[in-house]
């Protein structure tokens, strides 16, 4: 595979249904990141990360981009959710630290997306009143771990990311871990597949 990435800036061209382009112009995510896939006359079969799609689109419509010279050292920045090369100022800051600016990973866009799915507040308010108290000893759902409330762990009101519905009290470690897969049942059966498949493996292995 070519790893020529380009920018889509015109964010248009033909979609790829089935191997073949479609007839008719279409429009796509403009400044669409993806990788050529071959090169024709005056067209690029470019293959976009983003959407996972392929498009045919004209040469003049794309521009290359040297990836390792995106980032928040730079004027541009790749969106870890929409792939699109966006200027730095479309990343909210996150921090500061000693080596400069640090912005978010997700442009304003796409974070706004996922603020969306706030726990839903008439819910929460219920919710509060269950509160496990500071110095009550609780027990996490999930990892089943003791915990004395607000000394020995933090308890916070798990939320499902997509729905907004709350869920349940959990600890503070594993409602990261749940962000951490994107609070997809997907996601964990696939980290659940792929642990028991490096398993057997490392058995096989070892006999
Ligand atoms: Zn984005
Ligand atoms: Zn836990």
């Amino acid at each position: 595979m070519s790893h020529r990435w380009v920018a889509c800036i015109q964010g248009a061209g033909h979609l790829h249904e089935g191997g073949a382009p479609e007839r008719r112009i279409r429009n796509f995510k403009t400044n669409s990141i993806g990788l050529i896939q071959e090169t024709q006359a005056d067209k690029f079969v470019v293959w976009l990360i983003g959407s996972n799609e392929t498009w045919t689109v004209a040469a003049s419509g794309v521009k290359e981009v040297d990836i390792l010279k995106t980032g928040d050292k730079y004027k541009e920045k790749i969106c870890n959710i929409c792939h699109c090369l966006l200027p730095v100022s479309q990343f909210a800051r996150n921090q500061n630290n000693k080596h400069g600016i640090v912005r978010r990973p997700s442009c304003v866009k796409c974070r706004t997306d996922i603020d969306k799915r706030a726990p839903k507040s008439s819910q929460a308010k219920k919710m509060e009143k269950n509160r496990p108290r500071r110095g009550e000893t609780f027990k996490c759902p999930i990892c089943q771990k003791r915990s004395i409330v607000g000394i020995t762990a933090k308890i916070v009101a798990d939320h499902d990311h997509h729905t907004g519905n709350i869920r349940d009290f959990i600890c503070d470690s594993c409602n990261t871990g749940l962000g951490r897969f994107k609070n997809g049942e997907n996601f964990l059966k696939n980290a659940i597949a792929y642990l028991k498949e490096r398993d057997s493996l490392n058995i096989t292995k070892e006999s």
